[in-house]
Parts: C-alpha cells; structure tokens; sequence
C-alpha cells in the first residue's frame, strides 16, 4: 500500500474510487477487480464479459491502515500490538469466509465447534450442536446441555426457537425483540441468560431495543437453519495483521490501487465525472464512486454536494457501543481460548489465540468484550475494570488469585449500529438515484446486522450496484449455508 501517487489513467479506463478502505471498502474492490479481471495477474475471471483492464480501482482510506473498526492499536506500556476488540465471525458468514478463501487468508480464522459457558451460580457447560443429528435438530442437546437454564427455562427456549423457526422474517420486522419474546411465553430470565447472551454479543445491543427480526437473523441463520452455522472463527494474528497488511496485499495484487493517509473532504459532480478532493488537496476523477463511509460520517462528506442533495440524513441512525477490557494478569486463569461468561458485566473472554496467553515478559493477557456498553458509560475505568475482574473469579481458583498487572479499556461508542425497528427503516441499498454513486458499510440494507459479514456483502452489494450501471454481469452475494431438507420444511 502506498500514501502516495494515483497512477495514470488511460483515456478509455472507466474509474472506479472507493471512499474507505474497511472490510466493506476492500470487498467491493475485490469484487470489481475480479469481475472486470483488471487484475495484472490476467488470470482470474477468464469467462466474464466484462470491462477488463479497462476498469481502473482506487481505495482511498483516511488512516495510515486499512480495516476500519476491525483493526488494533499498539499498547506503549507492554509494547505489544492489541485488537482494539476481538472480533470473531461465524460459520454462517459465508460470503467473509469466501473472500478470505479466495484471497489465501482462510488459514488465519481458527474454528471452534463449541463453546463453553460459565455461569456464576452454576458449573461450567459445554454448548455443542450435534454434528450428526440433522438442522434444526442437531441444537436440541446443545440447548439441553446449558445447565444454567433450569427445566421451565429450556422448555421456554425450545417453545420459542419453534415458533421462531416457523415466523417469517417479514413478520417480526417493526417489532421490539423483547416484546415478542415475552409474547411467546420467554420470561425475564430466559431473555437474559438465552436470548440475550446470542443476541446481545451479535447485535451489539440490547434485546428490548433490536427489532425481532434481527434476532430471527442471529438464532435462525446463525444457529438453527444448518449445521456449521454457529461454529466460532476467530482470526489467528492480530486484526492490524489480517485487515492492514494481508487482505490489502492480496487485493493490490488484482490490480487494485489501495491509498492509505488519503482522507475524501469533498466530492461533486463536474462535467459528466465525479471529482473527489483529499485532505492532502489532490483532486480525483472517477466514473464511480462508491462510499463505505459509516452511517456517522457520510451526511457531512455529502452536505456540500448539492447532486447528492436525494440522500438521506443517515447521522440519525443511532449508534451501540461495544467495550474490549484489556488485562495483563500475573498469572493463568483459564487454558480455555474463549469462555461466554452468562449473568455478568463481563460477556465473552478470549485468551489471544496466535500465542498461548502468556506474554514475552511472563505476564498473562486476556480479553474481556463487552457488548452494548452504553449501560455501563457511567462506570469509570477503574470500576469497570475491577466489576470484570470480579466477574472472572467464577472462572477458577487462579482466578480468584489473580493480581491484575496492567489493564486498558477501549469503548467504541459507534462501534455498530442499532439495529432498532426505525433503524431497518433507514438502511438504504447500494444504488442510488445518480448513476455515479453507491453505497457500502455494514449499515446498508444487506439484511444483515453490523457485523464483517455484513461489511463484505454490503461492499460486494456495492460493486453489484456498478455493475448493473456498467451493464456487466451481475455480482452475485453469496445466499448462506445450505439448508437441509427438515431446515427448508421446518423453518419459514
Ligand atoms: C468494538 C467492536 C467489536 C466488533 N466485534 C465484531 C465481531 O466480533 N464480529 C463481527 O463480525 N463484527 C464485529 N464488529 C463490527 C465490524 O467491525 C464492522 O461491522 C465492520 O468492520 C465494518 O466494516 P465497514 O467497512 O463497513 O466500516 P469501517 O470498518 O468503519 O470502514 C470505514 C473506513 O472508512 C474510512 N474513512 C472514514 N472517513 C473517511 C474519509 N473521509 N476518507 C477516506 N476514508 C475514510 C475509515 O477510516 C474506515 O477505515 C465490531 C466492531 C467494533 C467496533
């Protein structure tokens, strides 16, 4: 990647410019590359009628790396490079798991068939669908295994997955999650400790503000409709690694020029061309312009530009925090590489997982996530960090006498967007009424909520959304793991 210089463009090349070099950003640039095989290699894509190398690719991104929201900054004091939070993906998330396939970087996700579960009032358990019995079924002993649900808890849960499983999408959208869940017989603790221990880490928020669809997204498609769907993927280097240095080559490699430390500060439309202008002054003509800027920082890019003057004020869609609690413990506490804490501040632990969790100076470091933070804005640091540190002493004994060396607390207010009944409303889709301009980011209509799946359907959305104004073969989104014949009769 380089700061510097846009390279020539011949007079026939159609441009193409990305705003924003995040998982949405880089996945719209792939897709072009190989749809249109701009690519110097020359070897992909050899079927397609497309544009080929007469379709230039710029990615502009204002920081001096790529990744957006899923990167990592480095701790001075440890002198150690640190996700700024984990991120993990899921087995559902078929079209993130397909780009880092074709890129060579699948290696670097680890997976997890199962997860473990600790509660403070009860022994640890071990949640692990069958990989025998057949989707939706292969939950049921999974579902039965968590201990911490007693008997009218479970019967609850799978009362409410059945009738989840046969209400349509469309159906639940516009209603609050935690009403519906209480319509159909889920009491507050069910809500709290099952619904809301998926739907919270997923969402990003809580379960009385999301609409019920979006749950439907999580527990259906991430769960119940195929086997595989909730395995764990959690990357084996850090994000600054994966997203800022080995997607972004892989992608230059198709021809694509990614340009790092360039900040888009305006944009028009000039005599049949769009021109962006960087913060460095240069000014840059494309045929197309896709923005993946987040749904906080588009309206003041495009309030000057009276063309786009038609696109909605996105800045009122709301924003969820998410906090990553970082501790450098002197000591063990657990072997285990990610724990789900249940009916504690503290929602998921993760050990890094490229090393075992000691590090080069014999300390121990550990991540606490905490999703839907804004509850606990009020907390200072300090108190945050030691109501986790309490919360970890269910884990083990060693937890208990653990001595924290060192900690960080790092909140995102916008880490995702909030994903309420009014919110759907505003999601847009990737074309837009100028033929010139498309949209990406997380937060576009992909039918998906906040998450790097999203990201990369919306940006291959995005692409799609050129191609169909190129006339170019579609771009297709991949639809999802495949169903099972008892999913497809079972579940609407
Ligand atoms: C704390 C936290 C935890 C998360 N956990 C998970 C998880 O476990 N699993 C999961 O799937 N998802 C998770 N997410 C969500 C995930 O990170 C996002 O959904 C995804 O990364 C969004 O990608 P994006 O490309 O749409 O947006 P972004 O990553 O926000 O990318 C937008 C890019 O645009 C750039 N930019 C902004 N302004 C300009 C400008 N003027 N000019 C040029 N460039 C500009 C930004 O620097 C940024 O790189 C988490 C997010 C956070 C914050």
């Amino acid at each position: 990647m380089s700061g510097r210089g846009n390279g020539g463009q011949e007079p026939s090349q159609r441009h193409v410019v990305i705003i924003g070099g995040g998982l949405a950003g880089m996945a719209a640039a792939e897709a072009i590359a190989r749809h249109t095989g701009s690519q110097n290699t020359g070897s992909q894509n050899a079927g397609s009628q497309n544009a080929g190398s007469d379709t230039k690719i710029t990615v502009l991104e204002a920081r001096r790396v790529t990744g957006g929201r899923a990167g990592s900054f480095a701790d001075r004091v440890r002198d150690e490079t640190v996700d700024y939070c984990q991120h993990v993906a899921m087995g559902c998330c078929t079209n993130l798991l397909q780009l880092l396939q074709r890129t060579g970087l699948d290696a670097h996700l680890h997976r997890h068939e199962s997860l473990t579960f600790v509660h403070p009032l009860t022994k640890p358990c071990k949640f692990a669908p069958s990989s025998l019995a057949p989707a939706p079924f292969h939950l049921a002993g999974a579902i039965g295994s968590m201990t911490f649900l007693d008997e009218r808890q479970r019967w609850q849960v799978r009362r409410g997955m059945a009738r989840l499983l046969r209400t349509a999408e469309k159906d639940l959208r516009g209603q609050l999650a935690g009403q519906w869940l209480r319509e159909h017989g889920q009491d507050d603790d069910t809500i709290g400790e099952f619904w809301g221990t998926f739907a919270v880490s997923a969402l990003g928020e809580e379960v009385d503000r999301v609409d019920m669809s979006a749950v439907r997204k999580v527990m259906v498609d991430g769960f119940a409709a195929a086997r595989g769907a909730s395995d764990v993927l959690v990357p084996t280097v850090p994000l600054s690694d994966l997203f800022g240095v080995r997607l972004p080559n892989q992608i230059e490699r198709l021809g694509v020029s990614i340009r790092t430390g360039q900040a888009v500060s305006g944009l028009e439309y000039r005599e049949g061309s769009a021109v962006l202008t960087t913060n460095s002054g240069e000014t840059i003509h494309a045929d197309h312009v896709i923005s993946t800027l987040p749904w906080f920082s588009l309206d003041k890019l495009i309030a000057n530009t009276p063309e786009l003057s038609c696109m909605g004020a996105y800045s009122k869609i709301s924003s969820s925090a998410i906090t990553g609690v970082h501790l450098w413990l002197d000591r063990e506490i657990t072997k285990l590489p990610l724990v789900v804490l249940v009916g504690t501040v503290a929602q998921w632990l993760f050990r890094p997982p490229w090393r075992d969790s000691r590090t080069e100076n014999g300390e121990h470091y550990y991540q606490v996530v905490i999703s839907a933070s804004n509850n606990w804005r009020s907390l200072s640091k300090e108190a945050l960090v030691q109501t986790v540190m309490s919360d970890l002493r269910h884990l083990s004994k060693d937890a208990c006498d653990a001595r924290l060396l060192h900690s960080r607390v790092v909140t995102d207010p916008h880490s995702v967007f909030s994903i309420q009944p009014e919110v759907l409303e505003l999601r847009p889709p990737a074309s837009t009424p100028l033929p010139w301009f498309h949209l990406g980011g997380d937060w576009i209509d992909t039918g998906w909520p906040a998450t790097m799946e999203g990201a990369v359907i919306s940006g291959r959305m995005a692409a799609g959304s050129v191609a169909s104004r190129e006339g170019w073969d579609p771009i297709e989104i991949d639809p999802g793991l495949p169903r099972g014949t008892l999913a497809r009769l079972l579940i609407r």
